[in-house]
């Protein structure tokens, strides 16, 4: 498969100059799936089936209850709950007829599977992962193929611990042999140095607590400890693509 360059995008973010400008480009592909699915694209059958077949993952299905778009939700739901019933019909009916609690239990574990199945798939987690692949593998090719981007994204804050372990992963793909071993090292020495300048902005801020240091400057580390949190989880994530990556990794 062809894999078309997200140039434009990935040079955005890395001038960004953020924590991990995967997680903001990720930020925005998940809004824009999220967008997708309360669109008019949900009144086409293919669309239909999709969502009827794999549905949401709990954190999209929330998101888009959050979005206040009733009417394209109302839709996906009617038919999604008898996607659902056609799985829980057999152990509700098993439940209301059984006779000893322990034939019930086996019942109530059939259904709790069914529902667990139902939950396995998340369309927009598919999309954010497969704008996650692309911009992950332009990351890679630019690295070997452009020495001002080489030099800007070893100079930059680097990647939450999320985002450069999904580069590692993707990152042979697009590029290998010497290339590839030089792409290891920038990413990981850059995560090392920027874990302990986020550390330190987050000492610092435990410092700036202590009353002889009150009247001491920020130093911009007014935020440090979120950014400590963000970049060891990322803000951003893909919980649970229905497609399992290849990977060496
Ligand atoms: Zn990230
Ligand atoms: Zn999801």
């Amino acid at each position: 498969m062809k894999i078309v360059l997200e140039t434009i995008p990935v040079w955005d973010g890395l001038k960004e100059d953020s924590e991990c400008f995967l997680c903001s480009l990720m930020k925005r592909a998940e809004s824009d799936a999220i967008g997708y699915y309360l669109s008019s694209a949900v009144m086409t059958p293919e669309v239909r089936v999709e969502t009827n077949t794999y549905g949401f993952c709990p954190h999209h299905h929330r998101k888009l209850a959050e979005a206040n778009k009733p009417q394209v939700l109302a839709l996906i739901m009617d038919t999604y709950y008898d996607e659902n019933k056609k799985s829980f019909s057999s152990p509700f009916e098993k439940i209301a007829s059984a006779k000893k609690a322990k034939n019930a239990e086996k019942a109530i574990k059939e259904f709790s599977e069914a529902y667990m199945g139902r939950e396995k798939g998340c369309l927009v987690c598919t999309r954010m992962n497969d704008r996650l692949y692309r911009y992950c593998f332009t990351i890679a090719a630019l690295f070997e193929q452009d020495a001002d981007f080489r030099k800007a994204l070893s100079e930059s804050k680097g990647f939450c611990v999320h985002h450069t372990l999904e580069l590692a992963k993707v990152a042979g793909d697009a590029i290998g042999g010497d290339s590839l071993l030089e792409f290891y090292k920038t990413i990981f020495s850059l995560l090392e140095r920027n874990l302990e300048r986020v550390q330190k902005d987050d000492w610092w801020m435990t410092q700036k607590y202590k009353s002889e240091n009150k009247d001491k400057p920020w130093n911009g580390c007014e935020d440090a400890q979120k950014r400590a949190v963000y970049k060891l989880v990322g803000e951003a994530d893909v919980i649970d693509p229905l497609k399992d990556k290849k990977s060496r990794i």
